[in-house]
């Protein structure tokens, strides 16, 4: 309860035995009375008989989760302000990597603030994804631009995670030289050096610092590439030519981490020779919310698009031959290529790229120009202000950083500024760092100005920008190419063109506000608007991640709070919320195992035993952890194989690493022996990762570090209701036993090496996002928690029993019965009638429904996940989709049309395929467009017919297409 909340609430009160705003009767879709008709058809009396069928009793937790009790909407609210207030924003110009910025309003609330945006899922059915694809593409075409590079990727989790991918990427990419150092710039941000030395003793090749200004003669050994940063960590912009040519001469590869808002006035590093650039798109409109979640991005040369980390949004054509987007190049990804695959990130940072992208848009190459060039105004005349004053300058070539020498004073310095409500960067004893940006005004400039002259006894005044001399931007590096120059960027200046722009894209996409997502394994549930609310709120989405202690309590109370609850519920010790995605998280697990066994002394175990049914993230996390991934194989139930795990520990004595399994498994059951696999490993000295990805079928049910977990992730980006953004944010947050506690993340801005290997650039990652899952947990209560689980068994299972005459389930555990998903096996049919899981997904669409997951974890069925939050009529009109597919499913097996004829095959129908007058398909219009029951007022139209993946491949594109190819 609030200090302020009035004694007697209405939350008090109950109405017909409910207390009246339980949110947790807004969370879970079926109310009781359609529970009980969905129990009868499952065949059980309540939701607590049917848990305890489900769920093997070996694993059952014994007591109710111990959490505060359930909040109302309004009284979260209150908490969360009363949170928002223990915060104190101030004017930062900490830089550093994280600027402020201005959001446009238009964007924030019809984005940010928009379901129809944030409650998409990942693009990979692209035929409902065209708006989401396209906002991506802009950004991959805004990035090339800036950058120079003509291939960019739609967004990385964070600069620092982006530096080491591109650490990565030259070392796979480098023909020349195979093996040896990679050489960085001292100007490196320090977060992205500790992200990236983290991953290098783990892969075992050698980070090497090195002052560029005086060449790369001074080391010796072979040089596989070369990471440097522009503008460097003071400010300092150089003329990187010589130095890429001199790597380049002895065949490095060359990665400039470069700011994106610097590359308008800057020339573009593919320009000076860059193969690689990498960054943080965050200034480009989204808030600094206390270090992410942020979108950084990837741009390399021609040619090496299939080494090539993340997500690559392609042009290709649909059934019409009209353009149309689409996931490019997916081969490369862990979800077919596994342990082989270019990086282990799936869920990316969609939302903030698209924000970003958006920004470049609304501004365009002009409007972003100027804003540059008004911060480096601010910069120059901060620079001749302080230099008037007497004061010495690091460098004389800001963009919008200047750093100051101070000899023992910096402290005072910085602490006289935030007397003034500005936070400065402290770069150690005898240096401050000043970054202006987008916000940044003359008064603030003269206000740090009076700060150092007050403190140090100075006489000086302000230098304006006007009359600022000897601190531009060096001759050589002014950018003089164009960017930006396709008609996208220069076609929405007016708020009203803008608001329209965001609507089109918007509605060409079917998201969780206007259908269920039924997608296994991801859980697409309800992201309540009361969860959403506070994250821009100032006093969150304003906060640097480096502000002092004293100005971020109140963030630090909600996010141990949060690491608390998320503790209490899964049964471990210790939880860091740091990973911004599931793959960040089980990247961090595995170095936390890592580390534990090193510790030991255990040098030799570096197997890490991996199920063929896996989550492709797995294998790839395990080989970034400098694992050897061994495959256990499945037996004919779906469970783990005992022969062969037996088999595989043996073969591998006193090398075996760890384990990773997901539970309930992919297979969507709850496999009874998971105690006994989890003994075998621990018997043979391995650690016991649980994948969490499931856990919307544990909580309040079974907890995966009592049952032999040593570690798990969560990912509250499927569990915790933080929506998906159509591809992220993501939080990914790792949860221990007490003995790998010491190897959870550190702060990646204070680690200089030990156990504590950061994985994110900020200390807690997407920090922005959790006032969503603390809501959820406060709204809910460990009861509601578990009768949410309750209610998603309940979901699944219905769907699995009603659909059991038309699509088998292909796996289900004791009693019959699946957890909250279920596998829909539709080969039997694929054999008799030709059509395929992926025709029915995309058949699915004309029923206006988002498919199911396809081809994971077995190829030739679709995975559903209903949720808790879906109510019974979307099940039931999902369910009477799927039947009255298997009937047209059935006219093609019976020879009544041919499958290269049928509605199936030639799925899905825009609208411009059923009103065109040469309409001579073997079905009618009404069929193709209005199949089964579908409404005629609310029907939804795909933008585009079936697309051409394979096509788009070939010939690849991934930047805007000229407008005239859309003419038809
Ligand atoms: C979603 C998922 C992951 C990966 O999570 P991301 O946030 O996308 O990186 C890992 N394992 C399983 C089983 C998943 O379903």
């Amino acid at each position: 309860m609030t200090a302020n909340a009035p004694e007697t609430h209405p939350s008090d009160e109950t109405l017909r035995g409910q207390r009246v705003g339980d949110f947790s009767l807004r969370h879970i879709g079926a109310d009781e009375s359609a529970q009980k008709a969905m129990l009868d058809v499952v065949g059980y009396e309540s939701l607590d008989a049917l848990a305890d069928a489900a769920v093997p009793s070996t694993i059952r937790q014994e007591e109710a989760l111990a959490l505060e009790d359930p909040r109302t909407e309004a009284e979260v609210l209150a908490e969360l302000r009363a949170l928002a207030k223990k915060n104190q924003t101030a004017v930062q110009m900490i830089g550093q990597g994280y600027y402020d910025t201005i959001t446009p309003p238009v964007l924030r609330r019809n984005i940010l603030e928009d379901p129809a945006w944030y409650t998409a899922y990942t693009p990979y059915q692209p035929e409902i994804s065209q708006g989401r694809l396209e906002a991506l593409l802009n950004f991959q075409t805004m990035v090339q631009d800036l950058t120079g590079l003509p291939i960019a990727n739609a967004s990385l989790l964070d600069e620092a995670s982006a530096v080491a991918e591109a650490a990565l990427f030259m070392r796979r990419a480098n023909k020349k030289v195979k093996e040896g150092a990679i050489l960085v710039d001292s100007e490196i941000l320090p977060q992205s050096l500790a992200v990236l030395q983290g991953r290098s003793e783990a892969l075992g090749f050698d980070v090497v610092v090195i002052d560029v200004a005086n060449g790369l003669a001074q080391y010796e050994g072979d040089v596989v590439g070369l990471v440097l940063q522009q503008p460097g960590v003071s400010g300092v912009v150089r003329d990187l030519k010589d130095v890429i040519a001199e790597a380049k001469g002895r065949g490095a590869m060359v990665t400039v981490a470069a700011d994106l808002l610097s590359l308008t006035l800057i020339e573009a590093p593919g320009l000076q020779g860059a193969d690689v650039a990498v960054g943080s798109a965050q200034r480009f409109g989204v808030p600094l919310f206390f270090g992410g979640p942020h979108a950084a991005y990837m741009a390399v040369a021609k040619g090496l698009e299939r080494s090539l980390p993340g997500r690559l949004v392609g042009v290709s054509v649909d059934d019409a031959g009209l353009p149309a987007y689409r996931l490019a190049l997916q081969t490369r990804e862990q979800h077919i290529r596994r342990e082989k695959a270019t990086s282990n990130i799936c869920t990316a940072q969609a939302l903030l790229a698209i924000v970003a992208s958006m920004y470049a848009v609304y501004h365009g190459p002009d409007g972003l120009t100027r804003i540059a060039e008004r911060v480096h105004g601010h910069a120059r005349s901060l620079a001749a202000s302080l230099a008037g004053a007497g004061l010495e300058l690091l460098h004389d070539a800001p963009f919008d950083t200047v750093t100051v020498s101070v000899p023992r004073r910096a402290a005072d310095v910085v602490a006289a500024a935030k007397e003034r409500g500005i936070n400065l960067r402290l770069a150690g004893t005898d240096a401050v760092g000043i970054s202006a940006d987008e916000t940044t005004t003359e008064a603030v400039i003269a206000d740090v100005v009076a700060a150092f002259t007050e403190t140090l006894g100075l006489e000086g005044e302000l230098v304006s920008a006007d009359a600022a001399e000897g601190f531009e931007i060096p001759e050589s590096t002014r950018r003089e190419s164009e960017f930006l120059t396709h008609p996208i960027f220069h076609s929405h200046r007016s708020e009203t063109q803008m608001l329209r722009y965001l609507r089109k894209l918007s509605d060409r996409d079917l998201a969780l506000d206007r259908t269920m997502i039924p997608l296994g394994s991801c859980t697409m549930k309800l992201n309540a608007t009361a969860e959403m609310e506070a994250i821009s709120w100032p006093e969150f989405a304003s906060i640097h991640p480096f502000a002092p202690d004293e100005q971020t309590v109140g963030w630090r109370e909600l996010i141990s709070g949060l690491e608390d609850d998320l503790a209490a519920i899964t049964g471990y010790d210790r939880v860091s919320i740091q990973p911004n995605a599931g793959s960040q998280g089980e990247l961090a697990g595995l170095l936390a195992i890592r580390g534990y066994h090193l510790a030991n002394g255990d040098s030799n175990r570096d197997v890490c035993l991996i199920p063929a049914s896996a989550h492709g993230t797995n294998a790839a996390s395990a080989v970034l952890a400098g694992m050897r991934v061994v495959v256990v194989a499945t037996a004919e139930d779906g469970t783990i194989d005992a022969a062969d795990l037996t088999a595989k520990i043996e073969a591998n004595e006193g090398r075996i690493a760890a384990i990773m399994i997901t539970y309930p498994s992919t297979h969507g059951v709850y496999d009874g022996d998971v105690r006994d696999v989890c003994e075998a490993v621990h018997a043979a000295g391995g650690q016991v990762y649980i994948d969490g990805a499931n856990m919307n079928a544990l909580v309040g049910l079974a907890q995966p570090g009592k049952f032999g977990g040593d570690v798990s992730h969560l990912n509250l980006h499927k569990t915790f209701c933080i929506p998906h953004g159509g591809g992220g944010p993501g939080v990914g947050p790792v949860a221990v036993r007490k003995h790998l506690a010491p190897f959870l993340p550190g702060d990646a801005n204070a680690w200089h090496g030990g156990a504590d290997v950061p994985v994110s650039a900020s200390r807690f990652g997407s920090a922005g996002v959790l006032p969503i899952s603390w809501a959820y947990v406060k709204l809910m209560g460990g009861a509601g928690l578990t009768r949410a689980t309750q209610a998603a068994l309940l979901a699944a299972n219905y769907v699995s029993k009603r659909l059991a005459d038309y699509y088998p389930t292909l796996y289900t555990g004791q009693s019959g019965l699946v957890a909250h998903e279920c596998i829909l096996d539709l080969r039997e049919l694929t054999a008799k009638s030709g059509v395929t899981a992926e025709d029915v997904a995309k058949r699915l669409i004309d029923y206006g429904f988002h498919a199911p997951t396809l081809a994971f974890p077995v190829a030739g069925t679709l995975m559903v996940e209903p949720t808790e939050s879906e109510d019974l009529g979307e099940i039931e009109r999902f369910i009477e989709a799927m039947i009255s597919i298997r009937a047209e499913i059935d006219a093609v097996a019976h020879h009544e049309i041919d499958l290269e004829a049928s509605p199936l095959r030639r799925s899905p129908h825009t609208a411009a395929a059923v009103v065109d007058s040469s309409w001579d398909r073997a079905y009618s219009r009404e069929e193709g467009a209005f199949p089964g029951t579908t409404s005629r007022q609310d029907k939804y139209f795909p933008p585009v017919g079936r697309i051409d993946g394979a096509g788009g491949d070939r010939n690849l594109v991934c930047s805007c297409p000229p407008i005239e190819s859309f003419e038809n």
